[in-house]
């Protein structure tokens, strides 16, 4: 009896329509993953490779990520040889056509941002990690909505039953950070023109939305620890422009920026490049609004 029951149940289930097919989504960071959680929303199921307290150079390439590649429809990446250290191993090991290059889930996001620090020969020879182009656009929020829109015109494409839902979670989105960057608008008047120094180029398109004044790097070239005579130079270049911020992510050894800012009387300000790069910063929105708040407050 128990057993025809359960047979009944099952062509039951059978005959009933099938849910919605969810698109599997890998990112390979959290910043790609919480703007594809924005616009998929329940039609997606997405996972990041890097921790958002990673240096996303460099992530370890465990198997499990083949795994998970091995079974997505999308894998979105920054591009620009960020992840050239340790992508193309999980790819190879993920056998997955849809997510080689060309194959429908092959989404390098770089090809809709107007990028940065593109030089004349991209060479990586002079210890330059970035020579195609500075890959740390997702700072800058009209590329967070340069991003979203990707997103919505791939996971339509893959998925066309979701168009309406995609198109209406990205222009949620787009207008959360709207209003997110008006309220942030007394901060930014106040970081406008202020010098600061960075430790990697990763604050370029920072600069860029903020207005902020990079004077100088920590860093020589993208990559490239400093001399002893390029850290002279910067604590001069500091004290000619009255620099009193270095701006540092979490994951870079503090011991250089401590050595300039004990020699500048400037102090160093820990901020996340990522989502979930510190406790609280969980979607992109909050990292915008918390990088904004926490450097207005360094440079008052
Ligand atoms: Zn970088």
């Amino acid at each position: 009896m128990n057993r025809l029951v359960i047979l009944g149940a099952a062509a039951a289930a059978l005959a009933a329509p099938l849910p919605a097919q969810t698109l599997r989504v890998v990112t390979s960071t959290t910043d790609l993953h919480d703007i594809a959680h924005a616009v998929g929303d329940d039609r997606i199921s997405a996972m990041s490779i890097a921790a958002g307290y990673q240096d996303p150079h460099f992530v370890e390439a465990k198997p499990s990520f083949a795994l998970k590649l091995g079974k997505a429809d999308v894998f979105a990446y920054v591009g620009l040889d960020l992840e050239i250290g340790w992508m193309p191993t999980l790819v190879d090991a993920a056998r997955n056509r849809r997510i080689n290059r060309g194959g429908s889930g092959d989404v390098d996001v770089s090809r809709v941002i107007p990028v940065l620090d593109v030089q004349a020969t991209a060479d990586r020879s002079m210890g330059d990690v970035h020579p195609r182009g500075n890959p740390h656009y997702w700072l800058h929020p009209e590329n967070g909505k340069r991003i979203a829109r990707l997103f919505r015109d791939k996971f339509s494409e893959l998925d066309p039953e979701g168009a309406a839902t995609y198109r209406a979670n990205t222009a949620r989105f787009e207008a959360s950070i709207d209003s997110t960057t008006r309220a942030l608008a007394p901060m930014l008047a106040s970081i406008r023109g202020q010098p600061v120094v960075a430790y990697h180029t990763s604050w370029r398109y920072f600069q860029e939305f903020t207005g902020m004044n990079i004077v100088g790097f920590i860093e020589p070239k993208p990559g490239v620890p400093p001399s002893p005579s390029h850290l002279a130079g910067l604590i001069q270049q500091m004290k000619r422009t009255g620099a009193k911020v270095i701006i540092m992510e979490p994951f870079y050894d503090r011991k250089m920026p401590d050595f300039v800012a004990r020699n500048t009387g400037a102090k160093v300000l820990v901020l996340p490049p990522s989502v979930d790069g510190v406790k609280g910063v969980d979607s992109y929105v909050e990292l915008v609004d918390y990088d904004v708040r926490r450097l207005a407050e360094a440079l008052r």
